[in-house]
């Protein structure tokens, strides 16, 4: 038997796309939480108000808004879920992130034969996969085109694309759903907590999905927003899904949402964590406190500081996300990015590879909302360039950055 030594993490500055950097506030509030059961009642408090901070993040009027427990994934398996065997699915894929989703629904799709064919990845004939090109967006035309030719019952993308860095046409997807009587299905995963918008004004989408760990910053494994509109609820309960613990009419029920309405007192779904609900609840406290317009420009601006001055290094810039740049090195070190990550990294500068092919560099200002910050990440991302070879002034790209905070300022 081995017991190791206590597992120590340092402080690193996560400056990738995601987790962003938690705020003290929600530390505190996760180790100040007193030990309390799952159905005490300020715990039970905390998910109602959780529930009801959630539509105002989101935007929404929706009954079914709540946490799934666990990461991004486990609120998109509880949405994907609604998916059937046999059910037609048109999903678009422009990275990573919605290859991923894609591959879940072409799962959740399959019949028992498509599993028995290839379970690891199947490709059932009923889900068609539009695949947009690594660093391209999806738009309104390339999903009105696909929804038009394969008339499915559901269609699936992801907003704001985390592998590529780019956000997809949101609007003209929910256009297209609307046109063709197609139910969309969004991956907000990257875009809940940066990006201004109610997910209402999109009545194409019935179920939207995030994480704990990007914009909404709540890192202590907590909760993965999710919002099912009524039709979405009454087309699952008339079909149901396969899965208890991620059922969303099971799951809602521990945060006061029983038989179609708000009630105060919820009922045992599973063991939630006092130490989760707090930092959660505070984590929530914190984005509608800051505004979400405000955090939304915030986030532009920055960005707008951050790309300005990585083109200046000689990189080349090809995402357009508010909380992310995607970027190639300048010619010099280009096929050195796995390199020149690992090199940060291991200077507790956690900046990010991309994970699927070509390979790029992915730095993110989760949480990096001030010039201080924006101008750390900046000069430790050219140290990490300097000490690979790339020929530019250091002190000219941070004279420039200042500059431009002067002037907005
Ligand atoms: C990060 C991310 C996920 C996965 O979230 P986890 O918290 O790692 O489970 C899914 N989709 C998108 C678009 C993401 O950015």
């Amino acid at each position: 038997m081995t017991v190791f030594p206590a597992l120590e993490i340092p402080e690193t500055l996560a400056a990738g796309p995601g987790p962003g950097n938690t705020d003290p506030r929600v530390l505190e509030a996760f180790a100040k939480a007193g030990v309390a059961d799952h159905m005490q009642a300020d715990v039970l408090r905390g998910m109602i108000e959780a529930k009801h901070m959630l539509r105002d993040l989101w935007g929404t009027k929706n009954l079914f808004t709540f946490g799934v427990a666990g990461t991004g994934w486990s609120g998109l398996d509880s949405m994907e879920g609604l998916i059937l065997p046999g059910d037609k699915v048109v999903s678009f894929v422009n990275g990573t992130f919605s290859g991923i989703d894609d591959l879940t629904i072409r799962i959740k799709a399959s019949a028992l034969e498509d599993l028995a064919a290839d379970s690891l990845d199947p490709h059932p004939a009923n889900v068609h996969t539009v695949s947009v090109p690594h660093g391209q967006s999806v738009t309104a035309e390339i999903v009105d085109a696909a929804l038009a030719e394969h008339k499915p019952m559901w269609a699936f993308m992801a907003h704001w694309e985390t592998g590529s860095g780019r956000v997809n046409d949101i609007q003209g997807f929910s256009d297209a759903c609307v046109k063709h009587g197609v139910m969309g299905l969004v991956d907000a995963v990257s875009s809940l907590g940066v990006g201004d918008f109610n997910i209402d004004d999109y009545p194409g989408v019935v179920a939207w999905a995030s994480c704990p760990q990007k914009g909404v910053l709540s890192l202590p494994l907590t909760y993965a927003p999710v919002s099912f509109t009524d039709n979405a609820i009454e087309l699952l309960k008339a079909r149901g899904c396969y899965s208890f613990v991620h059922n969303p009419i099971f799951e809602a029920r521990h945060w006061g949402i029983i038989e179609g309405k708000d009630v105060d007192t919820p009922s045992y779904h599973r063991t939630h964590s006092g130490y989760a609900v707090a930092a959660f609840h505070e984590a929530l406290r914190i984005i509608l406190g800051y505004g979400r317009g405000r955090k939304a420009s915030d986030y532009k601006y920055h960005e707008a500081a951050l790309r300005q001055a990585v083109e200046a290094m000689g990189c080349e810039v090809t995402s357009n996300m508010p909380s992310l740049i995607v970027l190639n090195l300048p010619g010099k070190l280009a096929g050195r990015e796995k390199e020149l990550v690992q090199g940060a990294r291991s200077q507790g500068f956690g900046i990010w590879p991309t994970l699927s092919e070509p390979v790029q560099v992915r730095i993110g200002i989760l949480n990096q909302l001030t010039p201080e910050q924006i101008t750390e990440i900046t000069s430790r991302f050219a140290d990490a360039m300097l000490a690979m070879g790339a020929e530019f002034d250091k002190a000219t790209v941070l004279n420039q950055l200042k500059s431009y905070y002067a002037k907005a300022a």
